[in-house]
């Protein structure tokens, strides 16, 4: 068993994909020549990536999240072999948590029956109005997705899953930040995640999909606005939730709001474990699963270390900051701003972070105090 519980992030086809979104992080890291040689993770390979998942962990729920890339590329005889050795090896009385991650565009009838039978999670990678997701998400043709996108939704929804949405949070979708929330919310879908675009070039500008951090305060600023007011108990909104986790006293769940992080690694398809989705590079590759346990290298110093940083190096502005506990400094990936006294490592977003803080804060305060009086939502929200 590992210190600290941690997830696996498996990717069964590395970073292939069949679409070609122009936002996407492997395309920073130049990796998109690399995905005709990848293959998908052998049985053996998962065998021991299940194995070692359920040793290490403290039970009785087993976390595995199947990312990209694509993972329904892997094909859908991969995920029953996952299933068959989940059951192989989880003890009794334990359950297993799958997550599938996706861009949704191979999502026919075989899939939504295996997925639902099987009790799986999906997250659906959509931006919103085809005038926004079509921006950036393309298949390998260049054409558009969008519409392709909703049916799978509705396919999944069809079938009785509710997919979470991910949505990005990037240049074109901050020009109009409702018109995306609203086409979040015409799908019927109850939960959504925004994740920021922030591909730096190696010449230090930024691509041009990228969110400035004024743009990505005022896309969560005008949302949250149009959420507390309408939306209350309909749609849950992660960072919203999350804010007001933390405000009653809870902890982060997410890793880049939390104190420390570093607990969800990346198995790729050729059995190299990193440090995290972001750090994908020879410097934070623990080790290959066919060597090392997979438990031992959640623990070892390295990761220790590289998840102890989020802690240790935040800047003075950040230690001082009001906001300090809601988001611990940012993500590791993106501190290379300066802070307000000119020191290095400040998270790139941290202005629009604060700005969104800053209005929600008192709104949330206000929203929970009503709800232990006992006000229901459509009171809470008609009061605003
Ligand atoms: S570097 Fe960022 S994405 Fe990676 S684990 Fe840390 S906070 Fe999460
Ligand atoms: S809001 Fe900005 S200054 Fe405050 S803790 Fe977060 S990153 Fe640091």
């Amino acid at each position: 068993m590992t210190q600290k519980s941690f997830v696996v992030m498996a990717k069964p086809v590395g970073s292939r994909c069949n679409m070609h979104c122009d936002y996407c992080y492997y395309l920073e890291k130049g990796q998109y020549s690399e995905h005709e040689r990848q293959t998908r993770m052998s049985y053996d390979l998962l065998e021991t990536l299940i194995k070692e998942t359920i040793g290490a962990a403290e039970g009785p729920v087993v976390s595995f999240v199947w990312h990209g890339g694509e993972p329904t590329i892997a094909g859908l005889d991969f995920y029953k072999k996952v299933v068959e050795l989940e059951r192989k090896y989880l003890p009794a009385g334990w359950q297993v948590w799958n997550n599938l991650q996706t861009n949704g565009f191979m999502m026919n009838d075989l899939w939504c029956k295996f997925l639902k039978e099987n009790h799986f999670d999906v997250g659906v990678s959509f931006d919103g109005s085809a005038k926004v997701h079509d921006q950036n998400r393309h298949d390998l043709k260049g054409g558009a997705t969008q519409e392709r996108i909703l049916r799978s939704i509705q396919r999944l929804r069809s079938f009785g899953i509710e997919p979470d949405i991910l949505c990005t949070v990037n240049s074109k979708s901050c020009e109009d930040p409702l018109d995306v929330y609203r086409a979040i919310k015409a799908t019927g879908c109850g939960w959504c995640q925004f994740i920021p675009i922030v591909v730096r070039m190696p010449d230090g500008t930024f691509s041009k999909e990228s969110v400035s951090p004024e743009g990505y305060g005022k896309f969560l600023i005008t949302i949250f606005d149009e959420w507390v007011r309408n939306d209350l108990g309909r749609i849950d909104v992660q960072l919203f939730a999350e804010t007001a986790r933390i405000m009653a006293g809870g902890e982060a769940s997410l890793c880049w709001m939390a104190e420390t992080c570093g607990r969800a690694l990346i198995a790729e398809e050729d059995g190299a474990i990193y440090s995290c989705d972001h750090f994908v590079d020879d410097d934070h590759r623990l080790g290959m699963l066919q060597q090392k346990d997979l438990g031992e290298m959640a623990d070892c110093d390295f990761q220790i270390a590289f998840g102890e940083a989020k802690r240790t190096a935040l800047t003075k502005e950040c230690q001082r900051c009001p906001f300090l506990k809601f988001c611990n400094g940012g993500c590791l990936k993106d501190r290379f701003g300066k802070s307000n006294t000119g020191e290095e490592g400040q998270y790139y977003l941290c202005p629009g972070l604060k700005a969104f803080f800053a209005h929600a804060q008192p709104v949330l305060e206000q929203v929970m105090k009503m709800s232990r009086e006992g006000k229901t939502q459509a009171e809470i929200m008609a009061s605003l």
